[in-house]
C-alpha cells in the first residue's frame, strides 16, 4: 500500500497563448535550434515542403502542408538524423504587379512586406525551419543564378529563340506555357480564353529529355501513382512512323511533301484520303488562287478556334472540304483525295494525317459522313485455322489481326507489319520509324516586369550576345511603370534597354522579357543546401550529401508544371556535372485540399478560415494538430470548428493531467505491477508502437493522434487509483507522452517536458521505444465446463468481453466435439474465471 504522496500544486488551466508566447520567444533567441549540422556523421534527412508564393498571408492549406512536414522533421530529429528543413519564397510573379497597379505599391516593397508577415506567421505556428538558409527568389543573390544557368543552357543549345505561335492571356498580358493553359483558358483566369499570337520567344529544350523524363517515372516508387500517370500523359510518347505522301500536280511555296505521322502504318493500304489541318502550309498554297476554297477553309478555322476556346478540340463536330487535289500514297503509288478538316490541328503532330476509315474510329465516322471509300486491309485471326475469315464489323481497330490487300505485306501480322513497313519506308527514302511526344519545349519568355531579366543582348552586328558572366546579375530596375498592356514594361526603361555589346563595344539592346517564374522553382531546393554561396549556385559536394530530397511534400496541382520542370533541371545540371542524382526527390507526398461547407475556401464564398484567427482562439498547437487529426493527410479535409475545439479540449486534458501528476511521488515497488499500472504500461507501449508505425508507413497521423488520445483516456480512467502506480512508471508515461506529442503539438510538448523537470532539448530527445512484450494484451486461461464437467481450457485476453469468451469457448476444437449434435440450452460466463455450457 502507498504510504504517502507528495504533490506540487500547479495552475491546471491550459493557457495556450501564455505557453506558446513563452516558447516562441525562447526559440527565437536560439537561431541555430533548427539548423542542420555541418560535417555531421549522422545519417542525413532532407524534408522539404513546397515554398509558398508570398501573397500576404498563409492560408489553412499552407498550415496543413507545413504541419505534415514539420511533424516528419521533428520525428527524424528525435530519431537521430541530421535534418535539413528549410523554407523560402517563390516571390516573383504576376500578383505583385497587380497589387502594384491597384495599391500603387512597388512590387519589391509589396513582396518583402508580405514575406515578413508570412514569416512571422510561420514562426508563431512553431514550424521548425532553418531560416539561415532562407531563399527569396526575387532577390539578386538568387536570380543571378537563374541568369547564370540560362547562359549555360544557351551555350549548350538548350536555350534558343524562335518565332512561334504562343498562348496569350489578355488578362495577364503575357505568354503562357502550354502547361499553363487549362481547357483553353488561363490557369490564373478561369474565365479568360487564351489567344494565339506570334512572337519571338525564348525556349528551353525540355523535349531533349522527354525519353528520360518518361523512363525515370518507373524508377520513382516513392511518388504517388497519380502524379506519375499525369506526367506520363503530359509527356505523351507515341511510337509510329513518319511517312511522306506527295502532292500530285503543281506545288506551291510549301513544296510537294506531306509528312504524315501514324501509329498504324500497317493500315496504309487502306488509306483513302489525306486530311490536312486548315492552318497547314500546303492548304495556304491551295487557297492562294482559289477564293472559294479560301472562304471554306476560313470557316473551318473559325470552327476550330471556337472548339479550342471551349476547351475540348476532341469534341468538335467534324467538318471537311474536298480540295479537289490528290496525294500519292508512296507504298502503292495510288492517288487519294486531299481534304481539309477542322479536327486536324497543326500544333500536334505534323498537321496532316492519313485517313483509314476501315481501321480507325474517327476516320470511319468522317468517311461515312462524306461518302469516302472504306477499304478493309486488316482481318482478325480466325479462331480455327480451317475456318474462312469473315470481314469483321467496322471499324476494326485492334492490332490483333493480319494484313490483306496490302501488296507484298499481305499476310503479315499487324505487329510484324508495323516494323517491316517502317523499314521499307526508310529504305526507299519516303519515311521512317519515329517517336513523337506531346511534350513541347518550354517557352519561358514573359512580357512582364516582376521576374528574372533574361541576360541577353541584341547587337546589330553580332546578333544575339549573352551577357558576360562577370556582368551578372542583370539587375531588375526599380520604379518601373507597370501596366498590363503594351508588352514588356522593361522595354519602356531606356536605362535598362540601352546597353553596350560586349563583343564589339557598339550599342546593343537588352532583352526586355523576363523568365517564367517556374524557372525560379526548378532548382531552389539545391540552393538551400548552400544558400549564401556567392561564387556558384551551390557547392556540388554539399549537394551530394543532401540529395536527393528524402521527402518532398506539396499540392498535387504541381504534379505537371513544377515537378516536370524541376526533374528536367536536375538532369541538365547532372549533365553539366554539377549534381550526381538523376531525380530531385526520392519520395513525394501530395496532401489533400482543405474545404469548408463542401467547397474550396475562397473569399467570394466567405468560407475562409484564417490561421491567425485559429492561433488566436485555440493556439498554434490546436490549429496544427487539427489539420493532422481531422483526416488522413492525403484526403480532402472538411473544416469543422467543432473539430479544432475538440483538439483544444484534448490538449487541455493532457496539460491538466501532467500539472497534477508531474511531481507525484508514490512509494510503490515497481517489481510486479498491479492491474491498473499494467493497464497503463500496456497502453503506453501500444501507443508508441502505433505512432511509430504511422510515421514509417502512410503517415496516418489522424490514427497516431487518436492513439495518443486513447492513452490519455486510459490515464484518466485510472487516475483515482494512481496511488497504486509506481512513480517510475508514472514518470515514464508522462515523459513519453511529451515525446509522442512533440511532432504534432511542439509547444505543449516542450511545456510538459519542462514541467517534468527534463533538461536538454526535446527536439533531440530520443524517440521512445516500445517493447512488443509489454504492448501485448495479457492473456489468461479460462476453464470450460460442459454440464458442469471440465472439458477444456481456452486462452483469451485479460479484458476479453463475455461475447469474446463465449465465441472462443464455442470455437475450441475439444469443446466442439463434446457438444456436437447436442442442443446448447445455456452458457454461463464468469469473466476471468469460468465458462459452463449447458447442453441437452
Ligand atoms: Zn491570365
Ligand atoms: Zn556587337
Amino acid at each position: 500500500m502507498p504510504q504517502e504522496e507528495k504533490t506540487i500544486i500547479r495552475d491546471e488551466r491550459y493557457d495556450a497563448q501564455r505557453i506558446e508566447t513563452k516558447w516562441s520567444e525562447r526559440w527565437q533567441q536560439d537561431p541555430s535550434l533548427y539548423a542542420a549540422e555541418p560535417n555531421s556523421t549522422k545519417p542525413k534527412y532532407y524534408v522539404l515542403e513546397m515554398l509558398p508564393y508570398p501573397s500576404g498571408a498563409l492560408h489553412m492549406g499552407h498550415v496543413r502542408n507545413y504541419s505534415i512536414g514539420d511533424a516528419l522533421a521533428r520525428y527524424m530529429w528525435m530519431n537521430g538524423y541530421n535534418v535539413l528543413h528549410p523554407m523560402g519564397w517563390d516571390s516573383f510573379g504576376l500578383p505583385a504587379e497587380n497589387a502594384a497597379i491597384s495599391n500603387n505599391t512597388p512590387p519589391p516593397e509589396w513582396t518583402l512586406k508580405n514575406i515578413a508577415n508570412m514569416k512571422a506567421q510561420m514562426k508563431r505556428l512553431g514550424f521548425a525551419y532553418d531560416w539561415s538558409r532562407e531563399v527569396t527568389t526575387c532577390l539578386p543573390d538568387y536570380y543571378r543564378w537563374n541568369q547564370w544557368f540560362f547562359i549555360k543552357l544557351y551555350e549548350k543549345g538548350l536555350a534558343y529563340r524562335k518565332k512561334s505561335k504562343v498562348n496569350w492571356c489578355p488578362k495577364c498580358a503575357t505568354v503562357l506555357a502550354n502547361e499553363q493553359v487549362v481547357s483553353g483558358r488561363c490557369w490564373r483566369h478561369e474565365d479568360t480564353v487564351v489567344e494565339q499570337r506570334e512572337l519571338e520567344q525564348w525556349f528551353l529544350r525540355i523535349t531533349q529529355y522527354a525519353d528520360e523524363l518518361l523512363a525515370g517515372l518507373d524508377k520513382l516508387p516513392g511518388w504517388p501513382e497519380k502524379v506519375r500517370t499525369m506526367q506520363r500523359n503530359w509527356i505523351g510518347r507515341s511510337e509510329g512512323a513518319l511517312i511522306e505522301f506527295k502532292l500530285d500536280g503543281p506545288a506551291g511555296s510549301a513544296g510537294s511533301k506531306i509528312p504524315v505521322f501514324t501509329t498504324r502504318v500497317d493500315t496504309i493500304y487502306g488509306a483513302t484520303s489525306v486530311q490536312l489541318a486548315p492552318e497547314h502550309s500546303i492548304v495556304a498554297d491551295m487557297t492562294a488562287n482559289n477564293p472559294d476554297l479560301a472562304t471554306k477553309v476560313e470557316q473551318l478555322k473559325a470552327e476550330q478556334r471556337k472548339a479550342k476556346e471551349s476547351g475540348d478540340i476532341g469534341a468538335i463536330e467534324k467538318h471537311g472540304i474536298n480540295t479537289g487535289r490528290y496525294a500519292i500514297n508512296p507504298f502503292n503509288g495510288e492517288k487519294i483525295p486531299i481534304w481539309v478538316a477542322n479536327y486536324v490541328v497543326t500544333d500536334y503532330g505534323t498537321g496532316a494525317l492519313m485517313s483509314v476509315p476501315a481501321h480507325d474510329e474517327r476516320d470511319y465516322e468522317f468517311a461515312k459522313k462524306y461518302g469516302i471509300e472504306i477499304r478493309v486491309v486488316i482481318l482478325p485471326h480466325p479462331d480455327d485455322p480451317e475456318e474462312t475469315v469473315v470481314e469483321p464489323p467496322l471499324p476494326f481497330t485492334t492490332l490483333d489481326g493480319f494484313l490483306v490487300n496490302s501488296g507484298p505485306f499481305s499476310g503479315l501480322d499487324c505487329e510484324k507489319a508495323l516494323a517491316a513497313m517502317a523499314v521499307h519506308a526508310e529504305k526507299n527514302n519516303f519515311g521512317k520509324a519515329t517517336v513523337t511526344f506531346r511534350l513541347k519545349d518550354w517557352g519561358i519568355s514573359r512580357q512582364r516586369y516582376w521576374g528574372t531579366p533574361i541576360p541577353m543582348l541584341y547587337c546589330e552586328k553580332d546578333g544575339i550576345v549573352p551577357v558576360p558572366e562577370k556582368d551578372l546579375p542583370v539587375i531588375l530596375p526599380e520604379n518601373v511603370d507597370i501596366t498590363l498592356t503594351g508588352g514588356s514594361p522593361l522595354s519602356r526603361v531606356p536605362g535598362f534597354v540601352n546597353a553596350v555589346c560586349p563583343k564589339c563595344g557598339g550599342p546593343a539592346r537588352r532583352e526586355t522579357d523576363t523568365m517564367d517564374t517556374f524557372v525560379d522553382s526548378s532548382w531552389y531546393f539545391y540552393r538551400y543546401t548552400d544558400a549564401r554561396n556567392d561564387n556558384a549556385p551551390f557547392d556540388s559536394k554539399t549537394v551530394d550529401y543532401w540529395f536527393p530530397i528524402d521527402q518532398y511534400i506539396g499540392g498535387v496541382e504541381h504534379a505537371i508544371l513544377h515537378l516536370i520542370y524541376s526533374r528536367f533541371w536536375t538532369k541538365v545540371m547532372r549533365d553539366m556535372g554539377m549534381v550526381h542524382n538523376n531525380e530531385p526527390a526520392e519520395r513525394l507526398f501530395t496532401q489533400g485540399m482543405i474545404i469548408k461547407n463542401g467547397a474550396k475556401m475562397s473569399k467570394s464564398l466567405g468560407n475562409v478560415v484564417s490561421p491567425d484567427d485559429m492561433v488566436q482562439r485555440y493556439g498554434a498547437d490546436s490549429a496544427r494538430m487539427y489539420t493532422l487529426f481531422a483526416t488522413s493527410p492525403d484526403s480532402e479535409l472538411d473544416w469543422q470548428d467543432s473539430g479544432i475545439e475538440g483538439i483544444q479540449r484534448f490538449l487541455s486534458r493532457v496539460y491538466r493531467y501532467v500539472a497534477r501528476n508531474a511531481d507525484r511521488e508514490i512509494n510503490v515497488q515497481s517489481g510486479s505491477l498491479g492491474p491498473e499500472a499494467r493497464q497503463i504500461q500496456r497502453k503506453l507501449h501500444q501507443t508508441i508502437q502505433r505512432v511509430s508505425d504511422d510515421f514509417q508507413g502512410r503517415w496516418h497521423f489522424n490514427t497516431s493522434i487518436a492513439a495518443i488520445m486513447e492513452l490519455v483516456n486510459e490515464l484518466y480512467a485510472v487516475e483515482d487509483k494512481v496511488a497504486s502506480v509506481p512513480s517510475s512508471l508514472l514518470a515514464e508515461v508522462q515523459r513519453d507522452l511529451a515525446l509522442l506529442l512533440a511532432p504534432f503539438a511542439p509547444y505543449m510538448a516542450n511545456e510538459l517536458w519542462e514541467m517534468l523537470g527534463k533538461k536538454g532539448s526535446l527536439l533531440r530527445a530520443p524517440w521512445p521505444k516500445f517493447d512488443p512484450a509489454l504492448a501485448k494484451e495479457d492473456e489468461i486461461e479460462i476453464p470450460v465446463q460442459v454440464n458442469g464437467k471440465l472439458r477444456g481450457l481456452i486462452r483469451v485476453p485479460a479484458e476479453a468481453s463475455k461475447d469474446t469468451i463465449r465465441d472462443c469457448a464455442l470455437a475450441d476444437e475439444k469443446i466442439k466435439s463434446v457438444i456436437a449434435g447436442k442442443e446448447v440450452k445455456n452458457i454461463i460466463i464468469v469473466p476471468g474465471r469460468l465458462v459452463n455450457i449447458v447442453v441437452k
